[in-house]
């Protein structure tokens, strides 16, 4: 059995508890567990959280949610193809501008991970030609795949704000801030 296997084994054993780093280390007997995390959540769907995910788990903390699989919606490009494409991209998101690290834009409490998307998706004929690829945060990934996608208007004004000065950006914030407090 694979250090893959075994990790897997591990999570759903001990599926909606916290593991940490020892603890898959010590299963998975392997100093790349992070690698075959990232595989078990990409390639095979399980949803497997980190502190990136949730606010209250910390570094070095993975919760296996549930037993239930995520549909995996497109196969992930080769590592090096994955790296030349957020390259090309400047490491930010194509549609608002996010980076690495930057909060999630429709959760505060979470932190943007960057993926390669494929713009015309592999289940309709899409293709891994590098004219198909791009950058992607997982907000505007996430709302790619929702059934109600935020509209172009506003992922335009996010990447609008996201390039204004912090003050002007202070601005905004109180004012919708005043908005729909009065309005609720
Ligand atoms: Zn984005």
């Amino acid at each position: 059995m694979g250090a893959k296997d075994r990790i897997r084994d591990f999570f759903i054993e001990n599926v909606g508890k916290v593991l940490t780093t020892q603890e898959i280390r010590r299963v998975g007997g392997v100093s790349e567990y992070a690698r075959r995390l990232r595989e078990l959540r990409d390639e095979e769907g399980y949803q497997i959280k980190s502190h990136v995910d949730r606010a209250d788990l910390k570094p070095g903390e993975y919760i296996l949610e549930t037993l239930e699989r995520k549909p995996v919606v497109s196969r992930t490009v080769s590592p090096q193809l994955r790296n030349e494409i957020l390259e090309r991209n400047g490491f930010t998101c194509q549609l608002c501008g996010a980076g690495p690290g930057d909060p999630d834009p429709f959760n505060p409490d979470r932190k943007v991970r960057l993926h390669v998307d494929h713009v015309k998706p592999i289940s309709q004929g899409g293709t891994d030609d590098r004219g198909n690829l791009r950058v992607l945060c997982s907000a505007c990934n996430q709302a790619k795949a929702n059934i109600q996608p935020p509209s172009d208007t506003a992922l335009n004004i996010l990447a609008m704000i996201r390039k204004l000065p912090k003050s002007e950006q202070q601005e905004i914030f109180d004012f919708l801030k005043r908005k729909f407090q009065t309005e609720e």
